[in-house]
């Protein structure tokens, strides 16, 4: 059985950018439904105690497993979106990740535009990453709805999600307004740190 992760900070610890208005509903009840529903999905099936990793990429592609996939890699990234946040978190990190985003992007400022344009233009609902594909090489890509970086070689380092449960009740249509704050006071570094190895 797949619980809901705990949330690492209390729930007005996002605050403003993100209310706790807005995560009582996101982990409360988005986050909470995509673990009740895949619990139900995988019950006396071959994928019953296989870990969440192992079912995203098991069913990955498969048109029949749509729905397994997508509620095991929404709690995948919901997982991950709430350990890339942190009260007091955001602005340029240091040491190792300071060094990949310099080599790879040229600087922080490059990578904070590229960032917030990618996140931002997800058309409908998806994520904005920085991952590491195989060489080491950091990149800023999206996905739509539940896709995750992983299918494509890619290794996450964080993310942004950029559905409207993320934001709306905090930013209404104000995307942009929402994914900047997340990057310059939000991101958590040190998780970034530790998922670059
Ligand atoms: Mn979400």
């Amino acid at each position: 059985m797949f619980t809901l992760m705990a949330l690492p900070y209390a729930p007005d610890a996002l605050s403003p950018v993100i209310s706790a208005n807005t995560i009582g509903f996101h982990h409360g009840k988005h986050h909470k439904t995509y673990v009740d529903n895949l619990n139900n999905l995988v019950k006396g099936t071959d994928l019953e105690g296989q870990s969440l990793e192992a079912i995203v990429m098991a069913v990955a592609g498969k048109a029949d497993k749509a729905p397994v996939f997508n509620n095991a890699a929404q709690i995948w990234n919901h997982d991950f979106y709430w350990k890339s946040l942190k009260p007091g978190g955001g602005g340029a990190p240091t040491g190792k990740v300071a060094d990949a985003i310099n080599e790879s992007f040229g600087s922080f400022d490059e990578f904070k535009k590229q960032l917030s344009a990618t996140t931002v233009s997800q058309f409908g609902s998806g994520w904005g990453w920085l991952a590491a594909d195989g060489a080491g090489k950091l990149k800023v890509v999206k996905t739509g709805n539940a896709e995750v970086p992983m299918t494509q070689g890619l290794k996450p380092l964080l993310t942004i999600d950029v559905w409207e449960h993320a934001y709306y009740l905090d930013h209404q249509n104000r995307r942009a307004d929402y994914v900047n704050a997340v990057i310059d006071k939000l991101l958590n570094w040190e998780f970034a740190a530790a998922n670059l190895g």
